[in-house]
């Protein structure tokens, strides 16, 4: 809903009157300091990506991995698809989506003028769920727990580097202020009717009503007043999801050496082994990520489609923020492919030591990755479009 801001003051916070959903919030982030973070980020993940990640030692023998090599030991397992999730999400997209974000920021910061930069930052923006340095991070500490444990494991100095691109990354998200980027590259123009008004999703500039379908003039996005088969996308890929659960939670996810003994085990199995040997911590973070935010995600994005559905007037503020939710959590599921995609290329030593993906771990990850696509196709504002219609 178009809404007319009061003018901001430092360290404010505008609420949307509907859906409690923050409008604006300025807390003094700063576009230098974010410029600052994201260009020595994106220094930072050279050696990240070529320098040795982690290096166990058994009887002499030892095997060291880097970020990359992760991906083409699982494309010579057999595990195309887990190969090409951990490049995509691990290599390629932390580099466009920090390349983009650096070039915008410098751009902005040293005032140069151009037309690309609306469309690069909304690719670096669109990348921000997708680029995971901070879940590879998470995955690397409890690969790094069930090693260490049976073998000795060391972080190389691609591993040190890739820690601090990950932190790097949250304190990005911190300074980054989304709507003072935008409203540097083009002002907010309110059109003639703001009532009538779309909104862009990319960059929220108000376009007048005739420009359904055209492309925004700030970010280059399409512009629809309702995101385009928002139901029908939702529907599917939430149902595809709830059909790979069961496998996914049914079938062994990998196999890892515990005690020199191939151990293989399921997500709850593993959770349960990590309990086990006392990394309570650890234990609770991947039955959350693994076994929980999948089951709280199909459901949320369920109770918000049968929502639109039944026309439901009731808990609409409440379904709105569970969406936010569902939205902002999602990517943190992929942890368990993550540890794998860490603990694989470091653990071929023998029979006794070995690791390897299993049948599950497609249909996880499967499941991860559609939940997070049905997330973003799902459309929130239909919940209260449905409301209305109601009578
Ligand atoms: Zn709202
Ligand atoms: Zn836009």
């Amino acid at each position: 809903m178009p809404q007319q801001l009061p003018p901001t003051h430092a360290a404010q916070l505008t609420r949307c009157a509907r859906c409690a959903g923050t409008l604006e919030r300025t807390n003094g982030r700063s576009l230098s300091l974010a410029f600052a973070l994201s260009a020595t980020l994106l220094l930072l993940l050279i050696p990240a990506n070529l320098m040795p990640l982690l290096r166990t030692d058994v009887l002499g023998v030892s095997r060291t991995s880097r970020l990359a090599s992760s991906a083409w030991i699982m494309l010579y397992d057999g595990w195309p698809w887990l190969a090409a999730i951990v490049f995509l999400f691990i290599v390629v997209a932390p580099i466009v989506r920090f390349g983009l974000l650096t070039l915008v920021l410098g751009a902005l910061e040293f005032d140069v003028k151009a037309d690309w930069l609306g469309p690069a930052f909304r690719w670096a923006d669109k990348l921000q769920s997708w680029a995971m340095l901070d879940v590879f991070l998470l995955g690397l500490a409890v690969a790094y727990a069930r090693l260490a444990d049976s073998i000795a494991v060391r972080l190389g100095p691609g591993g040190v580097a890739l820690i601090a691109t990950a932190i790097l990354s949250l304190f990005v998200r911190a300074a980054l202020d989304k709507a003072a980027v935008w409203e540097r590259i083009a002002p907010d123009a309110p059109p003639a009717d703001p009532r009538t008004a779309i909104e862009c999703t990319t960059c929220e500039l108000l376009a007048p009503a005739e420009a359904e379908g055209a492309s925004c003039r700030r970010c280059g996005d399409r512009l629809h007043r309702r995101k385009p088969q928002s139901m029908s996308r939702t529907i599917a890929l939430t149902l595809a999801a709830v059909l790979l659960y069961i496998p996914a939670n049914l079938y062994p996810l990998a196999t890892l050496p515990i005690h020199y003994k191939p151990t293989t085990y399921t997500v709850l199995e593993g959770v349960i082994e990590l309990a086990q040997a006392n990394l309570w911590d650890l234990a609770l973070l991947v039955f959350c990520a693994s076994f929980l935010i999948p089951f709280l995600k199909l459901a949320g994005l369920g109770w918000c489609v049968v929502s639109v559905l039944r026309r439901s007037r009731s808990h609409l503020v409440a379904k709105t923020k569970v969406y936010r939710m569902v939205e902002e959590i999602g990517r943190w599921s992929m942890v368990d492919p993550f540890v794998i995609g860490t603990f694989v290329p470091v653990m071929t030593y023998n029979a006794f030591i070995t690791g390897r993906a299993e049948p599950a771990a497609v249909p996880f990850t499967a499941v991860v990755v559609l939940t997070m696509i049905s997330a973003k196709t799902f459309d929130p504002r239909l919940m209260w479009d449905a409301a209305e219609r109601r009578d």
